[in-house]
């Protein structure tokens, strides 16, 4: 823990805020951002504020951009930026933050710095055009703010759900949680976590019909890293035939749903399965400091996905648990989580099945447990075998459909709320860049296990006696293969102690 005084901290933070937002990192570094405590009003909570070498704005969570210093670096936070499709497909970036939005950005990075030992003392948001793959990063990358790679797809079909087809409106990912619930028959009084606090999302109830649904059975689906406007635009060109006929039977939001900051995976998987954002959560990167044990944790990774419920801060519930809470337990699962490392609760998890093998590396030790990639017929292209995490992600994804055809040999049997995540978009996305053959080989792919699982139903005649959420805990955007190198060397120049996780979350020692 730190001794300095608040003081001596914030003159620290000033100098690594500086030194970050220099001209000569401008390539790199899109925003800096941050708390303090609001000079205005020092007894209400801190607000946040963010700077880049355009300038620094405090923003208020009422809306106000306080512009302290040159331009507002987040001079837009429409979080229907880019729309309709075609606009971003015409500038498809990379883009600088004055050409750029930052939905929620108040909410949001407050969000980030309210746990109260994990969060850093200063987060990098990285230009989109940013390419560092020797720390990690790829072609196609998300984790920004920014509106792009914070755009989740969100599709609500079937049972109870009023059929708009694609609609000019969108939602946030902490929705889908409280609209999962309440679907699964949650009533809105219990939707709240384990202290009696109110959920930070809400029930999506405008999109839902007036039926009273008896004996509701609902699946949620997430296709990890799914861009929202290609897979509403593959839809639409009858490219994506089980997308295409949810949304005929439903609503898809064209701003889709927004994620959490950062916009990467497991933060936003755990903002989606329990309605609040990361700084009541605590999970709050793939990679982050504990300042309370003094660790580093690598929550996102194969390796340590059964274990996630470790980091889960004790207020929070998962809608498993939320779900559970309204129904005995029976013969048959009340809940199921197929693929997915937030799973506590669930009756059936794939995850609880990986703990109780006592395989120590996870999911990522499972190797020839799972079914050859070779042999998928849901497979579009056998050259994307020859990227590992593509192949790993058929393999997985394949073993996932397997599970929820077991999971629903009929409507009785089936779970009330089925969760299901789909990891190959992830890979495809990755690999190549939003609109890449590998990206849309990914979806298509998805699209055909979809396609599986929605026959599967048809043949058992119940298809039109579930309702379906379909989403994504993220954007992508394509990186610049020119546009590369690391602010450490600017924050080592300054002879303050730092670690820096992630990389972009700088934690003062
Ligand atoms: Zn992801």
């Amino acid at each position: 823990m730190s001794t300095l005084s608040a003081a001596q901290m914030s003159a620290r933070r000033e100098s690594v805020v500086a030194a970050l937002s220099s001209p000569d990192l401008a390539s790199i570094v899109d925003l800096v951002v941050w708390v303090e405590a609001d000079r205005d009003d020092p007894s209400s909570g801190p607000v946040a504020v963010a700077a880049s070498h355009v300038g620094r704005v405090r923003l208020h969570l009422d809306g106000r951009h306080e512009v302290c210093e040159g331009l507002d670096p987040i001079a837009n936070e429409d979080a229907m930026a880019f729309l309709p499709y075609e606009r971003e497909c015409a500038s498809p970036g990379p883009r600088t933050s004055r050409e750029n939005a930052y939905p929620y950005a108040a909410s949001r990075i407050l969000s980030l710095f309210a746990d109260p030992t994990r969060s850093p003392d200063v987060a990098v948001v990285h230009t989109p055009r940013h390419f560092f793959p020797e720390q990690g990063g790829h072609v196609g990358e998300h984790g920004s703010l920014d509106v792009i790679q914070s755009r989740a797809p969100l599709l609500l079909s079937g049972r109870g759900v009023a059929a708009r087809g694609i609609v000019d409106e969108h939602a946030r990912l902490v929705d889908v949680c409280p609209t999962l619930a309440t679907l699964a028959g949650v009533s809105g009084s219990d939707l709240q976590d384990a202290e009696g606090d109110l959920l930070d999302g809400r029930a999506l109830t405008a999109y839902l019909g007036d039926e009273q649904v008896a004996k509701p059975k609902v699946i949620g689906i997430l296709w990890d890293g799914a861009h929202c406007g290609d897979l509403l635009h593959m839809a639409e060109s009858g490219e994506l035939p089980g997308i295409a006929r949810l949304i005929d039977h439903g609503v898809a939001l064209r701003g889709g749903a927004v994620a959490h900051f950062p916009s990467v995976t497991l933060t936003n998987h755990t903002s989606i399965l329990t309605g609040v954002g990361p700084g009541r959560h605590g999970v709050l990167g793939n990679v982050f400091y504990d300042r309370g044990t003094a660790q580093p944790v690598v929550a996102n990774d194969s390796a340590t996905w059964h274990r996630s419920a470790q980091w889960l801060r004790p207020a929070v519930r998962t809608v498993f648990e939320m779900v559970n809470g309204c129904f005995p337990p029976g013969g048959s699962p009340r809940t199921a989580c197929v693929n997915e490392a937030v799973d506590r609760g669930a009756d059936y998890s794939t995850m609880a099945i990986i703990r109780d093998s006592g395989i120590p590396s996870g999911a990522a030790g499972l190797g020839d447990r799972l079914p050859d990639a070779a042999n998928s017929i849901h497979l579009h292209n056998s050259a994307n075998r020859d990227d590992s995490y593509y192949s790993w992600g058929t393999q997985v994804d394949d073993l996932g459909l397997e599970q929820m055809r077991q999971l629903w040999p009929s409507l009785e049997s089936a779970p009330t709320l089925t969760w299901w995540a789909s990891v190959v978009s992830d890979a495809g996305h990755h690999a190549g860049g939003p609109r890449s053959d590998i990206a849309r080989d990914s979806l298509r792919d998805c699209d055909s296990r979809l396609m599986s699982f929605l026959e599967h139903l048809d043949g058992l005649g119940i298809t039109d006696q579930v309702t379906f959420l379909l989403t994504a805990d993220h954007g992508f955007e394509a990186s610049d293969p020119t546009v590369t190198g690391s602010w450490r060397p600017a924050l080592e120049s300054l002879n303050i102690p730092f670690r820096d996780e992630g990389p972009g979350f700088i934690y003062l020692l």
